[in-house]
């Protein structure tokens, strides 16, 4: 005995594809959503950039630092020795490098030369400030003068020809600001041609905060420039103040990302970056928003796609189990009209029938089976032809109630033979249509063939022909076992047989109303049906009066 299935093949298809597809799509968006949780919480973008935040501002601090290397090279260069004339060179000195505020020259011997910028002295600030300045130096020098020397020679930071210089941090007043400047020292020559005399300049605070640190800041953001750093602007600051002393042009305040306390040439500043416009989380948030919207849209799209593939699964499996039993019911019908028409013709090729009448009924019993037969071949040649598109039709004008009367006068003794009242309403005001004859007709013939089959108790059929809203409509309306609400769209599909044990128990190929449809709508037409389930149904086929040319012209061509 050959062992059942286990699984329905439309199960087993089902099955495959969501192995197939469902398991790896469904996978790859609950990774992706992990991956962006696990972002989310490690705030993993924000991270990121303050990562290349942290580079940034570690590759200013050092690029800043060589520029002060690179201008106290300048100075310390052409630096004269320690001596009572020595004051004319630094003055030089001074003409040559305006961003040079104060310069002077300690010799233990010979103390503190000293000279500042002229303009300078003329500003009160600036000259008190000098003066203080000098008065620090020299006591400063005064008592830890030897440390000072160690420390400046020994100092770690060093210009391109390898001088050591030690710089500290200056803050002047002018009025309510504060201004930044840097001292810078480092060994000079003293007045015996040794290396024991300290020299030293002041850099200038404008100078700093006008020029120096917006162009660097300017530079470096120039040089980092790509896609995220193009919108960060940089500030300067004091370590312990927020209010910038310089900034990047674009800089449009606000809080820091990240900031840097510099070390080297300018300690005592911080170097702050943000984003221009916008913050770190505000990115993160737009950045984590756009990624589950697009994961979102995806599984929508993932899910969509699924839905249609089930239902094509599903249509086709149905379809596939549509042929198989339409195999079944068209050999059986076959079958049995030939059966007959064989024992029929055989009984009578045997003489042995007594009356004439009985003659006359074998007769029509083998007419009537053989014209069953040819209904049924000609809907499938019909149905395979249409499916092929290569059915044609051959419009000409017709009398339409000529062709019912005429169709329904072959019909009418085997309606009656059946046992069914058969009422005709034929309207007199028909006029002409361009019709394929045949077709209609067979249109006609599929709907009364089917009223004949599915009427169980009430053995009655209607066909009316009338005019309506410019159309002509051929009804036929019986009093059967109807159709169910969920079948009535279904019954046009080809194949399709509803579940009703009548239907199952009457012969049928499932394509007649298909058939129907074709037609109609090759007519430029339409076919419906109006049925509740035990009391009857009425098939309505509509051909339109007015644009019957134009439609017949796009539907004869496309069907
Ligand atoms: P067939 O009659 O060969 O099955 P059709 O395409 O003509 O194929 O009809 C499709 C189905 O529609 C039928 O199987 C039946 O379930 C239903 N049907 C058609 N006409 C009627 C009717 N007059 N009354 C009830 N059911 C009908």
């Amino acid at each position: 005995m050959p062992r059942k299935p286990r699984w329905s093949e439309k199960t087993r298809l089902l099955l495959t594809m969501e192995l197939a597809v469902v398991l790896p799509a469904a996978a790859l968006v609950l990774v992706s959503v992990l991956h962006l949780q696990s972002l989310q919480r490690s705030r993993g973008v924000e991270a990121a950039i303050q990562r290349d935040f942290d580079q940034v501002l570690g590759i200013s601090e050092k690029q800043m630092n060589e520029k002060a290397y690179e201008l106290a090279d300048e100075v310390s260069i052409n630096f004269p020795t320690a001596g009572e004339a020595c004051s004319e060179s630094l003055d030089r000195i001074l003409a040559a490098h305006p961003y040079v505020d104060e310069v002077f020259v300690w010799d233990p011997k010979l103390k503190l030369v000293a000279r500042t910028q002229p303009h300078l002295m003329r500003d009160p600030a600036f000259s008190e400030k000098t003066a203080d300045f000098d008065h620090m130096m020299i006591g400063w020098m005064g008592v830890d003068y030897m440390d000072t020397l160690k420390e400046v020679a020994t100092s770690p930071l060093k210009g391109e020809r390898g001088t050591a210089y030690y710089f500290f941090p200056d803050w002047i007043s002018r009025g309510q600001k504060r201004l930044y400047r840097s001292a810078v020292l480092f060994i000079a020559k003293d007045s015996q041609g040794g290396k024991n005399a300290v020299g030293g300049f002041v850099f200038d605070a404008d100078y700093l905060q006008s020029q120096l640190f917006p162009q660097m800041l300017d530079t470096i953001l120039s040089q980092q420039a790509n896609e995220e750093k193009d919108s960060a602007v940089m500030m300067v600051r004091a370590k312990s103040d927020y209010t910038p002393i310089a900034s990047s042009a674009s800089w449009d305040g606000g809080e820091a990302e990240r900031v840097r306390d510099l070390e080297g040439a300018f300690s005592g500043l911080t170097l702050a970056i943000k984003l221009h416009g916008t913050t770190l989380a505000a990115i993160e948030q737009h950045f984590m928003r756009m990624s589950f919207l697009t994961l979102g849209i995806i599984s929508v799209l993932l899910a969509g796609g699924l839905i249609l593939t089930h239902r094509n699964v599903s249509r086709e499996v149905a379809l596939a189990r549509l042929k198989s039993d339409f195999v079944s019911n068209v050999s059986h019908e076959l079958r049995t009209p030939l059966a007959l028409i064989r024992l029929y013709a055989e009984t009578l090729e045997m003489g042995r029938l007594t009356t004439p009448e009985k003659y006359q009924e074998y007769y029509r019993i083998i007419r009537k089976e053989s014209e069953r037969l040819s209904a049924l071949i000609n809907n499938i040649l019909d149905f395979s032809r249409i499916e092929a598109g290569r059915k044609e039709y051959d419009f000409r004008e017709t009398d339409m109630r000529e062709l019912v009367c005429t169709t329904l006068d072959s019909y009418r003794y085997q309606i009656e033979q059946n046992g069914f009242a058969l009422e005709e309403r034929i309207d007199e005001d028909i006029p002409p249509l361009r019709v394929d004859r045949e077709a209609i007709a067979r249109s006609l013939v599929n709907l009364i063939n089917n009223a004949l089959k599915y009427s169980q108790n009430k053995k009655y059929i209607r066909v009316s022909i009338f005019r309506q809203n410019g159309s002509v409509k051929l009804q036929v309306k019986d009093r059967g076992i109807g159709i169910a609400q969920t079948d009535q769209q279904k019954i046009f599909e080809k194949f399709y047989r509803a579940g009703d044990p009548l239907v199952h128990n009457t012969k049928g190929s499932g394509l007649g109303l298909s058939l129907v449809q074709h037609i109609v709508r090759a007519h430029g037409g339409a076919v419906g049906v109006e049925s509740v389930p035990g009391e009857g149904s009425t098939f309505t086929i509509e051909l339109p009066l007015r644009e019957q040319m134009k439609s017949q012209g796009a539907s004869a061509q496309g069907a």
